[in-house]
């Protein structure tokens, strides 16, 4: 499988596997290389739609393992490829039985990582033809006992976004500095400034908070004082809104540092995923699926702080997310030994299945 925005041989593939389950109606192609499938039932009803995300990480994959990565530095590190295939056996289910009433999406959903997918799909004007009316989705939760649902109310995996600072004065030979305008002073002040601030954000719940992970300083170059200076920050909150109001408020101190000091100022917003919230009508659909099939259920005290572009889809419908237990001697998600183990894929299966007849015929 392949990584971001360049899904084409997953897509085929997938498209092969969806194609002799016969649905009923397939989108090849949405928001990039997602792939939709419809499975309709005898009778009118509600859509409900289940996503599995289908994207790699750049991410090396140090073992030697019969089906490991074929694409050098890529590969699933996420778990991705276990949710994949978790609705490719859905797939499966529903070729040989279709649901009584309503109708069934199995959405393939490419780039989540870099929460660029979710949105996509919801950009794509085909998006009309699948508009749901409820929607489900799963991760697996390395460090949780394998197979185990876990569940919470509200927000289940936290708002993030990057934000890039950049501010302009004037290079210089670096001979004679004091001709140009080094935004280093600046650099240094903001820099400790926002390491302060977020020093003092660790009291604020729930969970708000930013990390610096990079910063650049002019060229790599010993003959040129500086013009130029870059903070790069990843924002994250458990709420939309103080993800907001954080970065309001990050964006015009440095406005007005910038101003003070004569620089220009520009910013610009990367990598947006917004909190994912399950509706609690949904929360009570996936723990009656788990209590049927007798499965293990656990709750989350506190949301996860990665972020997940699932949330997205909360936009035009309720939604429902859950977590799959993956083994407590699980390597964590994005580890380079991470391995999706297969014995859950079953377990996720059979959730999806429970949830799409609670909705249903429920
Ligand atoms: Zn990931
Ligand atoms: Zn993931």
């Amino acid at each position: 499988m392949q990584d971001l925005l360049q899904e084409t041989l997953t897509n085929r593939i997938l498209n092969e596997w969806v194609k002799q389950t016969h649905p009923d109606q397939i989108i090849e192609k949405i928001g990039g290389y997602g792939l939709a499938a419809i499975y309709k039932g005898a009778k009118p009803g509600k859509r409900i739609l289940i996503r599995g995300d289908i994207d790699a990480l750049h991410i090396p994959e140090p073992n030697d393992l019969p089906y490991r990565s074929q694409n050098q530095g890529v590969s699933h590190k996420c778990g991705h490829d276990g949710h994949a295939t978790i609705l490719c056996g859905l797939a499966q289910w529903l070729g040989e039985q279709r649901p009584d009433q309503g109708e069934v999406v199995l959405l393939f959903q490419p780039a989540e990582e870099t929460g660029q997918g979710a949105q996509a799909i919801l950009s794509d004007p085909q998006f009309e033809q699948i508009k749901p009316d409820v929607a489900y989705g799963l991760h697996n939760l390395p460090s949780f006992e394998k197979g185990k649902i876990m569940v919470k109310d509200g927000c289940f995996a936290a708002a993030s976004f990057g934000l890039k600072l950049v501010f302009d004065g004037r290079t210089a030979h670096a001979s004679q500095p004091e001709t140009g305008h080094s935004p280093s002073e600046l650099l240094a002040q903001l820099i400790h400034h926002l390491e302060k601030k977020r020093e003092q954000l660790k009291a604020v719940k729930p969970l708000t908070t930013f990390v610096i992970t990079h910063a650049i300083l002019g060229e790599e170059t010993f003959g040129v004082a500086p013009g130029h200076a870059e903070i790069w920050l990843t924002l994250r909150s458990f709420n939309d809104c103080n993800l907001e109001l954080m970065s309001t408020e990050i964006i015009e101190f440095c406005r007005a540092k910038a101003k003070d000091h004569l620089f220009d100022f520009n910013f610009s917003m990367h990598e947006a995923f917004a909190a994912t919230n399950s509706d609690a009508n949904c929360v009570k659909t996936i723990e009656q699926a788990a209590k049927n099939l007798e499965l293990n259920l656990g709750h989350l005290e506190e949301p996860f702080r990665w972020s997940e572009d699932f949330g997205r889809f909360g936009s035009v419908c309720p939604i429902g997310f859950f977590g799959l237990g993956s083994g407590t001697e699980q390597p964590a998600l994005h580890d380079p030994m991470f391995d999706f183990p297969d014995d859950i894929l079953e377990i996720g299966m059979g959730m999806f299945w429970e949830i799409i007849r609670l909705e249903l015929e429920g």
